[in-house]
């Protein structure tokens, strides 16, 4: 796998999918930035882990919900680097109920994680990628975008959203030779689906053609192909990483 930049900037990536991504991505010789909300000792447990095996990482705290804080964010890593080469929207949450019961507050405060955070990311990376003309871009959506899930309006509706906006983000990017990309996981086992009672996993491992839940080494190597330069011609695509749950 070919990479022309240097740098990728993961949100959310102290733990689950985000740190898989991390030590992917590092391990094919991108300097990885860590981006972590809360819990520095984490974030900071993996940036060692991987700087011991010889790859470039450093963390970065914001909160990506925040406009002001991730701006300030890219702009730490271009004074440091020189450039902003890649970017994954990795950031998430979940707040699971029937809508009937859905406030408000827990509809929106998933779309701000999920969506307007991946809305920040990718319009900051857009203008900075731009000067260089180089530059691809990573969401990390949901099959739940792409299929719908009972208790989770908030979320499908979260990462529909991401997928419709990387696409229109692809239009706009693309005469500036920045791509944008999503990968859709099925169930994958991380923090987030260690919530969901075992009776509901073995449910979804009888429904997935692949008889397992995804490793969260399923979607990194899915990230580490969309950002590279083997999928230069891709820009626009969802590519589902669901065991064969939703094709
Ligand atoms: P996870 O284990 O719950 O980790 C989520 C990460 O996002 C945490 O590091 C969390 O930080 C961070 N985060 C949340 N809100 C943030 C914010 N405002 N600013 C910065 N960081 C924030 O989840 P995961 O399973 O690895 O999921 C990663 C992504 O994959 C999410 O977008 C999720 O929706 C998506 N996904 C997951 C699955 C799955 O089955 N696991 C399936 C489809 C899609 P804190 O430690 O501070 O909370």
């Amino acid at each position: 796998m070919e990479f022309s930049g240097k740098n990728v900037l993961i949100t959310g990536a102290s733990r689950g999918i985000g740190a898989q991504i991390a030590k992917t991505l590092a391990s094919k010789g991108l300097k990885v930035w860590i981006n972590y909300r809360s819990k520095p000792e984490i974030a900071d447990a993996l940036c060692e882990e991987i700087t011991k095996n010889g790859f470039k990482a450093a963390v970065i705290k914001f909160d990506a919900t925040n406009e002001d804080d991730f701006i300030e964010a890219i702009k730490t890593i271009i004074d440091s680097d020189g450039e902003l080469s890649y970017l994954v929207n990795n950031a998430g949450i979940t707040n699971d109920k029937l809508a009937i019961r859905m406030k408000l507050e827990d509809f929106t405060s998933v779309i701000n994680a999920n969506l307007t955070s991946a809305f920040i990311g990718s319009k900051e990376a857009l203008k900075v990628m731009s000067k260089k003309r180089f530059g691809s871009v990573v969401n990390i959506a949901s099959i739940v975008g792409e299929m719908g899930n009972a208790g989770q309006v908030n979320y499908s509706a979260s990462k529909g959203g991401m997928i419709a906006m990387s696409k229109s983000f692809a239009k706009e990017g693309a005469s500036r030779g920045i791509r944008f990309n999503c990968v859709t996981p099925g169930f994958i086992a991380t923090d987030m689906t260690e919530v969901l009672s075992d009776e509901i996993k073995q449910g979804y491992i009888n429904a997935i053609p692949l008889k397992r839940l995804g490793d969260p080494k399923d979607i990194a190597n899915a990230v580490a192909f969309l950002l590279s330069d083997d999928a230069g011609y891709i820009t626009g695509e969802v590519l589902k990483v669901n065991g064969g749950l939703y094709m």
